[in-house]
Parts: structure tokens; sequence; C-alpha cells
């Protein structure tokens, strides 16, 4: 299998002002590829140790891939840095610059004179067609290994890795896959999932098991790598069977799906539809069910009702109920649900209530509490949260609860129809 290193140029990246997102789509299409990443490194625009960062990932590893600092201007010194690593002088190629004066004179405009500097290219380089830019990507190929720079910019950089730069290195790599799955939970915690996850073992011998908490639920990654693909996938198939029969019930989708996609197979495979009422999460849950294409089929509208009065006078919620439990209690969110639900002539109501913060807490009531609640054709159920990070956080933490408890209604066998099995893989 090959090992390839990612290496990012550029001061900018250093300081926080851009994030490496080049590196995360590097990345993602290289494990596709079924490429092994090994490391990720960033190092500013500085000759010395841009030279040394390249002599310690060409020697660690088969693929080197780098972004930025390709451009015309003083402090793009990549070109520079790989004649010094390579030792060899730059050569110009005229034919890079008749097509720049083309591309501008096509877009009626005069070329920069500092655009003949992109006709300079280290000697012994193929080039990789940049078509949205003047920065034409770089390979070097020598004694079985190989180095492509890139440019920085995200969309040209794009463009030549998948158009360019992958075809190249499945030529390159040969016949490994790498096979990657997505299993999504939710309504358990990380700690719990594990202890419950009882054939963990089991599965670890056939895959790699990545174990990430989201706002969205904790996320299981199986991956599993073998020379050959049709091997790879049939491990992958026994690796999520055991991981289906052991955690079955709190696993949501295998394959990029997420909760409100399979509430939406679930409403629309029954023909029902849902609303929402929501107090502190101020629209996220409706946010989130309508990210899901086809949503207006089931979706039917939500409120924000902030203000006592507005649950009484929009979703009448009893002035007895906001007095005597408060607007932060089962009971008032219970009341939420079956008001909306109504209202909006719906199947299912969904509500939120509660504390984000950071004020705003009472003795009995801290920041992080919530209830959420779902009303439906066999009644209300509401459920009490406690999850305290910041208000963002807890907002999307709240919102995921309700959706949560949404999911845990609909009859079983509608759970899990949105399964689309998605594999990454190459
Ligand atoms: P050109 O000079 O042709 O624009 P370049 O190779 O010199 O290309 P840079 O100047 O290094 O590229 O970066 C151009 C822009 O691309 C940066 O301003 C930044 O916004 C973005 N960029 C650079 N590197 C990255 C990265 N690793 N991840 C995301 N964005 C990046």
């Amino acid at each position: 299998m090959m090992i390839a290193e990612i290496l990012s140029v550029g001061d900018e990246l250093l300081i926080g002002r851009t994030v490496n997102n080049n590196a995360a789509f590097m990345g993602k299409l290289l494990a596709a590829t079924g490429i092994e990443t090994q490391w990720l490194t960033s190092v500013g625009d500085q000759m010395e140790r841009l030279v040394s960062a390249i002599e310690t990932a060409w020697n660690r590893v088969d693929i080197v891939l780098m972004t930025g600092g390709l451009g015309p201007t003083h402090d793009d010194i990549t070109k520079d840095a790989l004649c010094r690593f390579f030792n060899v002088d730059m050569t110009f190629h005229p034919e890079i610059v008749a097509e720049m004066k083309t591309r501008y004179k096509a877009r009626e405009m005069e070329m920069p004179k500092i655009v003949n500097n992109q006709g300079l290219i280290p000697a012994g380089a193929e080039l990789i067609r940049n078509e949205l830019g003047s920065a034409f990507g770089l390979i070097f190929n020598r004694n079985g290994k190989v180095l492509i720079a890139l440019p920085g910019v995200p969309f040209e950089m794009e463009r030549m890795m998948v158009d360019s730069v992958i075809p190249f290195l499945k030529r390159f790599s040969g016949e490994h896959t790498i096979l990657m799955k997505s299993i999504r939970t939710a309504g358990i915690i990380e700690s719990k999932l594990v202890t419950e996850f009882r054939r963990l073992d089991e599965v670890r011998q056939l895959a790699g098991v990545a174990v990430l908490p989201k706002l969205t639920g904790v996320e299981l990654r199986l991956t599993v790598s073998h020379d050959s693909r049709e091997q790879a996938h049939q491990i992958m198939e026994r690796a999520v069977r055991i991981t289906r029969e052991d955690i079955g019930q709190w696993i949501v989708a295998v394959g990029d799906v997420m909760l409100e996609d399979v509430i939406g197979a679930a409403l629309t495979h029954m023909n029902m539809t849902v609303s929402v009422a929501e107090s502190c999460t101020g629209g996220l849950v409706a946010n989130r069910l309508t990210n899901t294409p086809g949503s207006s089929k089931y979706f039917i509208g939500g409120a924000v009702c902030y203000s006592n009065e507005i649950k009484h006078s929009l979703l009448n919620v009893p002035a007895e109920l906001l007095n005597s439990y408060g607007a932060v209690s089962a009971e008032v969110a219970e009341a939420m649900a079956e008001g909306v639900r109504k209202r909006m002539k719906t199947d299912y109501g969904v509500a939120t209530t509660g504390i984000a913060g950071p004020g705003g807490a009472t003795e009995k009531k801290p920041v992080g509490l919530a209830f959420v609640a779902v009303a439906g054709p066999n009644g209300v159920v509401s459920e009490k949260v406690l999850f305290n990070v910041d208000r963002q956080h807890n907002k999307k933490r709240f919102a995921q609860a309700s959706l949560n408890l949404l999911w845990k209604q609909l009859p079983q066998k509608y759970r899990t129809l949105a399964q689309k099995e998605v594999d990454h893989e190459g």
C-alpha cells in the first residue's frame, strides 16, 4: 500500500487566517483511492523550512501532495524550493505564457506582466493543466516516489485533483482498496455505546473502528483496507453485520445519512406530517428537518415561540401550566407539542423548551436544562435533557434530542428506511 503526506504551504495557515480545507479535501480523496495519508504538515512561506519540510516528507512516504505558493508573486516560493530540493534549474515554457495570453484576450483583458513568471517551471517536472487559473501543477516522479505540487486556490486544486491527480495516482498506486463506512447512532453517549458494543473486539479484527462523538449523535466509522477489492467488500459486510446485531437498536443509519433524512423517509412512507414549536432551539429543528430534499411533503411548518405570551396565544399552552411549572418543564414542552400539532393539523408535533445559557438559570433549573416533547397519533411523550457546553452547542444538542425523540416515536419498521448504503472507496 502506498503512503502519503500532505504538505500545505502558506503563512496564513499557521496564523489561523485560512482553515486547511485543502488538506481535508485531499485526505478524503486519497483515502478513497486506497492511499493511506500518514502525515499532514503545514509550513510557512520560508525557504529553509519549506525545503526541509519537503525533504522530510520525501524521505518518509511514497507520495507527497503539496498545495500553495505556486503563484507568480514574490511570496510564492514553492517552485524555487522544489528546484533546490531536486537540485534542478528553472526552465521557461513559452507555451504556458502563450496560453495565458489567449485566456486573458478571451476575457478582453491585458495579461499582467507578472503572469510571465507562470512560465517558469522546475526542469524535469511534468505539468498538470489548470483550466481555472494560471499556476500549472507539477509532478516529480523519481525512484518509485512521486511529489505533486498544486496551487492553493481551493477550486483550482479541487478540479486538478479530480481530473488529473487521482487518475494519475490510481495508475501509480495499483489495486489497493480502502473502504469506509459511517454508522450513525442516536440517543446514546460514547462511553455507553462502547460498553454496549460487546463484540467491538471482533469487529476490530476486521476493520479499523473510529468512534466519533458529534452533536448529531455518535458516529462509528469502519475502515477496511485490503489488496483485493472483493475481499474488502466481504470483510466490510461482515463488520457491519456484527455491528448491527450488537448495537442495532441505536443505529439510525448506515452511510452518509442524517437523522432528519431517516425521519423524512419514514414520514414520506407513512404519508404523515410533522410541525414544530421551538423555544430554546430558535428554529434549528425546523432547519434540520428542511435540510432533507423533499421535506415539503411532510414538513408543514414551524413556530419559534420564545415568550410565554406566544406559547399561550399561538400554541394554546394553558397559563396555569406556565405559571405553576415554568416555561422550562416537561408539562409545557408536552403542551407545546400538542398545541402545534393541533394548530398546524399534523400527525406529529415536536417541541423544545430549555435554557441555552449563559444566563437564565434558576436554583432548580440550571443552564443546559431542556425538555423536548413529541405529540403523535399515540399520545405525547417528553424527555429531559441536561447538557451544557455553551449556548451554540446547547442549542444544537437540544435540537438533536428532539429529533431523536421523534425518531423513537416512529413505528420500528419505518425507522431505518433511509439506509442508503454509501461506501467511500477506490
Ligand atoms: P495562486 O497564486 O495562483 O493564486 P497559490 O498556489 O500561490 O495560487 P496561495 O497563494 O498559497 O496559492 O493561496 C491562494 C489562496 O488559496 C489563499 O489566499 C487561500 O485563501 C487559499 N488556500 C491556500 N492554501 C489553502 C489550504 N491549505 N486550504 C484552504 N485554502 C487554501
